[in-house]
């Protein structure tokens, strides 16, 4: 048989529409499934680099937490309808850290959906489905999801803050490579994974102040409406599709590929909750960190960094490098006078509602899938006083001289007898300054 794909009128409006439309036409006539997923990218299309590892880790531990419990969706609804599966919704991930490792206790609460049986389902002959079995497979639908979304947002927020606390405390006393390099299991293994999923013991560990704590509340609870919002639209595109596929009197594969299609989709929308949310948390733990460790009264300044790459959106490609000063009231204008800085940033200050064009600079992140962070900067007269890390001392071009710093420190405190001086070591961290400092 033979196949004529045409598409016409195409314009670069409707480009993208047409030719998905095509794919899935052409599909559907020589009875192929097939799978639309989009490139995981925002603004020009591709997906700006993580500055970090652990970071990347820990955006990838997430998504395929939730990845697993759509497939547990999609596989069960299959079952129950007696709908032909069209593959796997979860992708095999071979570079994720944990992956042989037990479930995190952040990740925790995830189980199997208990539903037995089978629903009588006929979508060809457009009959309805039994008011009893379809009643009964949305609730266990519905208490799957609750169960195991029940406090994620909790989970998601802390975990990024305290890998933001980790990186921020390990940048101090290791190479940048060092910390670029680490791994999430290795984060883990060095704060404990308490920190991570129990609020007590990362406030314990870290010495969050009341302050703080308050605001990573705001930040769960503003995560948390996003995550109820995927679980409804989780329950409702299967709700949707299924009654549907009987009022078109479509055929059972055509349900099923519908299915896998839309709770693909449902993937993305969850990725884009944890990267956003990730970036935001882990930024706003790095700025309080920063904030409250400045002796009272010093300017405290910020310098944006992106991972080296071609993909860094017009808007961080702008602010690529800038710095900023930290205020600590919100203001109208995020204008101001100051000999480095033409622009503050607060606690919370972030682009919402703004248009792409408005050069508004987010104290977290500055869009959905942004990666950037940011690193203290310190004015040139201050520098003798100043305490630096592995990070400044990338961004102004001393990865070298901090790196030797770092092992001719740790070789003399060796020489004392301290094999693995840590920033609660005293005296560590100040030598390493000082001979960073004899390097600059
Ligand atoms: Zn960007």
């Amino acid at each position: 048989m033979d196949y004529r794909l045409i598409v016409s009128g195409v314009d670069d409006a409707n480009r993208r529409d047409k030719y998905l439309h095509a794919v899935g036409a052409l599909a559907k006539s020589m009875r192929v499934p097939y799978t639309l997923r989009e490139p995981r990218s925002h603004g020009q299309g591709k997906q700006e680099e993580f500055p970090f590892l652990a970071y990347r880790d820990l955006v990838e531990e997430w998504n395929d937490w939730y990845e697993k419990i759509l497939e547990q969706v999609y596989k069960t609804t299959c079952t129950a309808f007696d709908i032909p599966e069209v593959g796997r919704l979860q992708k095999a991930r071979k570079n994720l850290s944990s992956e042989t490792r037990s479930p995190r206790p952040e990740h925790a609460g995830q189980e199997f959906m208990a539903w037995k049986g089978r629903v009588l389902y006929s979508p060809e002959t457009g009959k309805p489905i039994s008011r009893f079995q379809w009643d009964a497979f949305v609730t266990a639908l519905e208490q799957f999801l609750n169960r195991n979304l029940k406090e994620a947002e909790k989970r998601l927020v802390l975990s990024a803050a305290a890998l933001g606390k980790i990186l921020d405390r390990m940048l101090k006393f290791n190479t940048w490579e060092a910390v670029k390099r680490l791994r999430l299991d290795e984060a883990r293994s060095q704060a404990g994974e308490k920190v991570f999923s129990d609020e007590g013991s990362f406030r314990r560990h870290f010495k969050v102040p009341v302050s703080e704590a308050d605001r990573i509340k705001v930040a769960e609870t503003s995560a948390g409406i996003y995550i109820q919002g995927i679980a409804e639209k989780t329950r409702d595109t299967v709700r949707t599709i299924l009654v549907e596929g009987i009022k078109e009197r479509s055929t059972k594969g055509e349900v099923g590929q519908v299915l896998f299609d839309k709770l693909g989709g449902l993937n993305r929308d969850w990725q884009r909750i944890v990267e956003t949310e990730t970036n935001e948390s882990m930024n706003r733990a790095f700025l309080a960190s920063q904030a409250a460790q400045a002796p009272a009264g010093e300017k405290i300044y910020f310098q944006r960094y992106e991972a080296a790459d071609e993909a860094v959106c017009k808007h961080c490609n702008a602010i690529k490098g800038r710095v900023v000063l930290w205020v600590n009231e919100p203001r109208e204008s995020e204008k101001i006078e100051d000999p480095y800085a033409s622009v503050a940033i607060w606690d919370g200050k972030s682009r919402f509602r703004r248009k792409a064009k408005d050069p508004w600079i987010a104290a977290g992140t500055q869009h959905p899938w942004c990666r950037g962070v940011w690193s203290r900067w310190y004015p040139p007269s201050a520098t003798k006083t100043a305490s630096f890390d592995a990070m400044q001392a990338k961004l102004r071009a001393r990865s070298e001289a901090w790196g030797t710093a770092v092992e001719k420190a740790r070789v003399e405190f060796r020489a004392k007898g301290i094999m693995n001086p840590t920033d609660e070591t005293p005296g560590y961290l100040d030598r390493i300054n000082v001979l960073f400092k004899e390097a600059l």
